[in-house]
C-alpha cells in the first residue's frame, strides 16, 4: 500500500492518505463523467495532532446535488456511518471533504471556500480545521490530487505533497 503525505507551507498542518483511499475516489470520479461529485473523508489525528491520517472516503450521499462546476454534498447515511466508525476499535471520525472537479480546476472554488468555512465554524462537525481533497481531471485524462486545509478563522491553505514513511497502525485516543 502506498501513502501520500501533504504539508502546509508553514509546516503546521500535515495530512496523509493511503493509495486505497485515492483509488476509491478515482473510481467515483471516473463514474461521475463531466459532473462534480464528492463525499467526506474520515480517519484520525496522530496522538500529538501533528498529522491527519485519512483512512476512508465516503460515496456521494444520495441527496447530494451537482453540476459541472458545483457540488452540494448531501447527508443521507453519513450520521450512521460516522457513529459506526466512532464505535469501532479504531475510533475514526470526520476529517473533511473530497471533491471531483471534472474540468482541470485544482483550486477551491469560492463556493468550496464558503462551504469549508461553514464546516470549520459549525460545532456539530467538531472539526475546526477541515481538509478538502480535490481531484481534478487534467486534459491528458490523468487526475491531479490537491489538498487544502481550512483552519477556522484563517484563509484556506494549499498543502504541498511530500513523501514520508507510512504511518504506524497504532494510534492513541
Ligand atoms: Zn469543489
Amino acid at each position: 500500500m502506498e501513502w501520500l503525505e501533504w504539508l502546509s507551507e508553514d509546516g503546521t498542518f500535515a495530512a496523509n492518505t493511503s493509495d486505497d483511499v485515492l483509488e476509491f475516489i478515482r473510481h467515483r470520479c471516473a463514474a461521475a463523467g463531466h459532473q462534480e461529485t464528492g463525499g467526506i473523508i474520515v480517519g484520525y489525528y496522530t496522538p500529538k495532532r501533528e498529522c491527519a491520517i485519512i483512512t476512508k472516503a465516503s460515496e456521494a450521499p444520495t441527496d447530494s446535488r451537482s453540476g459541472r462546476h458545483w457540488f452540494y454534498r448531501g447527508v443521507v447515511g453519513l450520521r450512521d456511518w460516522l457513529a459506526r466508525l466512532w464505535r469501532s476499535e479504531k475510533r475514526e471520525y470526520y476529517l473533511g471533504e473530497w471533491h471531483f472537479h471534472p474540468d482541470d480546476l485544482t483550486d477551491m472554488s469560492p463556493v468550496d471556500a464558503a462551504q469549508m468555512k461553514t464546516i470549520a465554524e459549525t460545532e456539530s462537525y467538531n472539526c475546526p480545521q477541515p481538509l478538502l481533497l480535490i481531484v481534478a481531471a487534467a486534459p491528458s485524462s490523468s487526475l491531479i490530487v490537491s489538498m487544502f486545509v481550512c483552519p477556522q478563522g484563517k484563509p484556506p491553505m494549499r498543502m504541498q505533497p511530500c513523501s514520508v514513511p507510512p504511518p504506524s497502525n497504532q494510534h492513541e485516543d
